[in-house]
């Protein structure tokens, strides 16, 4: 399934000080730096430049979201063209944090990555179930859903500049990591999904990464199960060492 992926979400955390340090030791921790490893950190827009920098190959850099028009009278957004402008190949869309803090649909979600593709921006489109959902047994569901809302703008040349993170919610922030088993279940399910709906050979390319509360612990676990291709890692993203360890974490 392509290159094993980690991202860092720093989310709405850093300051000019904070990260100079973090960028400082990411840039002498011991992740991998070969062909088969992909690793992005995705700071605040106001921190972009200041990461981009600073921060030494392996480190990409992705942006958190991004509007669905390329630029305009939209105050307080930005464009994907900026974001291309700055050199920053990938963004973060769909989060559960813009899906369930700020109210985004699978609609606008669904136009953000049709615009940042059509940018030529990388997209870490992000799924996953509530905990209401997964008790009520629409797990499937709700990423069918998701799914259908992302295939529907990811023209079939596209799936390539396209990583899935599933993320349900009960596990974001909380420190009840899915279990290998749960986790594993619903990519196979979406990599199912992605064949039926989209193709067989997109199903066998296409990164699927876990997030929520992935940590140096369990991360090595997670990675052994066959359709968890990487992972979207937020509070242990902000430390060096755990952060490091997540990247070693397939081998
Ligand atoms: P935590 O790793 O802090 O649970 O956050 C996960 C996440 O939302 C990554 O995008």
């Amino acid at each position: 399934h392509g290159k094993f992926f980690v991202g860092g979400n720093w989310k709405c955390n850093g300051s000019t000080d904070m990260i100079k340090q973090l960028v400082g030791e990411l840039n002498s921790a011991d992740v991998p730096k070969d062909e088969n490893v992909e690793i992005i950190v995705a700071p605040t827009f106001v921190h972009l430049e200041q990461v981009k920098h600073s921060i030494q190959a392996p480190y990409q850099i992705a942006a958190q979201n991004c509007w669905h028009e390329p630029n305009g009278a939209y105050t307080g957004e930005v464009g994907p063209e900026m974001l291309k402008d700055l050199d920053v190949h990938w963004v973060i869309l769909g989060h559960s944090e813009r899906r369930h803090v700020i109210g985004e649909s699978d609609g606008h979600i669904g136009d953000k990555i049709k615009q940042a593709l059509s940018t030529g921006l990388k997209v870490i489109a992000c799924i996953g179930e509530t905990e209401a959902q997964r008790d009520a047994s629409e797990a499937f569901s709700v990423v069918d859903r998701q799914m259908a809302a992302i295939s529907k703008v990811v023209e079939s040349s596209q799936w390539d500049q396209v990583v899935i993170a599933y993320e349900p919610v009960w596990a974001i922030g909380t420190g009840k990591v899915a279990t290998p088993e749960i986790a594993q279940e619903i990519h196979h399910h979406v990599r199912e999904w992605v064949e039926g709906e989209v193709s067989k050979d997109v199903a066998k390319g296409l990164r699927i990464v876990y997030g929520g509360s992935v940590s140096d612990k369990n991360a090595g676990e997670l990675a052994e199960r066959p359709d968890i291709d990487g992972f979207l890692v937020g509070g242990a993203s902000l430390k060096a060492g755990p952060f490091a360890a997540i990247c070693n974490s397939h081998r």
